[in-house]
């Protein structure tokens, strides 16, 4: 495919935060970029080039929206696939591609896949109805954590279910009575994730692995570098690479690891897109994440990933999320999202802090 000239318009699918940076990135590379989200005055919008506002599954929108972009992209990967097939319908090209989508969306086929392209992943069960619970419960040692196959996000959609301790009809119902998994649970000595790119030429790279620290199932701190020592790290950048390749994804996607105490990695789960571990990457590297991403659906070469800082990104959630400029350091970057109201879990914002000149 040629590659888009500046002045071409990029599409987003999703307009929250992770659409917001993407605008910006793109609006630096000199591309009109576009929103399309079903709420009302997203994010992103405030500093895109238009927005648009309609539903998933409006065909109609959708389509006119594919017409007015000469690439289309997303920044939240529950889009459902037949969204991302009416814009290439209309002959716009959509990237990453449907398969990162549809593996991703589906907490069961995203660990099959996983473990076919020989990712090694916590064991699980799958569980379609109440009565599944204490046979998979008993497989897997007696305990785990059960977490709906679609539609979980920030340790939402998940709770922990014990053999013989009463809890396990309550858990089921609290989730919906949805299809779920239940994941033996991992007794990880650290988490990390590793960003990757991939460009439509099938060009790769990674970014050092940040530590993710989680507090309440939401991330609350990423750091670089992780302190792993760089077999391990190796080793997770090849994983997440064989993943990129094995989608035929374009763009950035994350993979998130849990690491055992002697260097064994687990994959957790992976997202299609740009991702909360990987927000302290323009700060800190050559080139980020949102860049990377504009480049990929661009069509353009990968910018160099290397990192020049080390550096610590810190979430601002709810209330934190109303900063006083005062308290900010010299080096800290800061970075909101615009979201008007500070509701408690909400991520409104990150600070990205270099600590130090790293060469090399
Ligand atoms: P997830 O939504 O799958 O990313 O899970 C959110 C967080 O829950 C993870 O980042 C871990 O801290 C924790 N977690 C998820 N799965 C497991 C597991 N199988 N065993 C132990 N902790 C887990």
């Amino acid at each position: 495919m040629t590659p888009l000239q500046p002045g071409a318009t990029i599409g987003i699918l999703g307009g929250g935060q992770l659409g917001r940076m993407l605008a910006v990135a793109g609006a630096q590379l000199g591309f009109d970029m576009l929103i399309y989200s079903p709420e009302d005055d997203p994010p992103a919008g405030r500093v895109a080039a238009g927005a648009r506002k309609a539903g998933w599954a409006d065909k109609a929108a959708l389509q006119a929206f594919a017409r007015d972009c000469d690439a289309v992209t997303l920044e939240f990967e529950n889009v459902p696939v037949e969204a991302l097939a009416a814009i290439e319908a209309a002959g716009t090209p959509v990237r990453p591609g449907a398969k990162s989508l549809s593996v991703s969306q589906d907490r069961a086929s995203e660990k099959a896949f996983l473990q076919e392209i020989g990712i090694a992943t916590a064991d699980y069960r799958v569980i379609d109805a109440l009565g599944d619970i204490a046979p998979a419960l008993e497989a897997l040692g007696g305990y785990g954590l059960m977490k709906t196959r679609r539609e979980g996000y920030d340790g939402k959609g998940q709770a922990w279910v014990r053999l013989g301790h009463g809890g396990i009809a309550e858990a089921w119902e609290a989730l919906g009575k949805r299809p779920c998994i239940i994941e033996a649970p991992v007794r990880f000595e650290c988490e990390i994730s590793v960003l990757v790119a991939r460009s439509v030429t099938g060009e790769t790279c990674t970014w050092a692995p940040p530590r993710n620290t989680h507090a309440n199932g939401i991330l609350s701190k990423s750091s670089v570098p992780s302190g792993l020592p760089k077999t391990v790290e190796d080793a997770a950048r090849w994983k997440a690479v064989a993943l990129a390749e094995a989608l035929g994804h374009v763009g950035v996607m994350a993979l998130e690891l849990f690491v055992l105490s002697d260097g064994t990695l687990l994959a957790n789960e992976f997202a299609p897109r740009v991702h909360n571990s990987g927000h302290w990457t323009p700060e800190a590297c050559q080139t980020g994440q949102f860049e990377q991403h504009i480049r990929c659906v661009a069509g353009w070469p990968l910018g160099d990933t290397h990192r020049l800082f080390d550096a610590e990104m810190v979430n601002l959630i709810g209330e934190a999320g109303l900063v006083d400029p005062a308290s900010l350091g010299p080096h800290d970057t800061l970075t909101l999202y615009g979201k008007r109201d500070a509701r408690p879990g909400r991520k409104m914002g990150h600070i990205t802090r270099r600590l130090g000149l790293r060469i090399g």
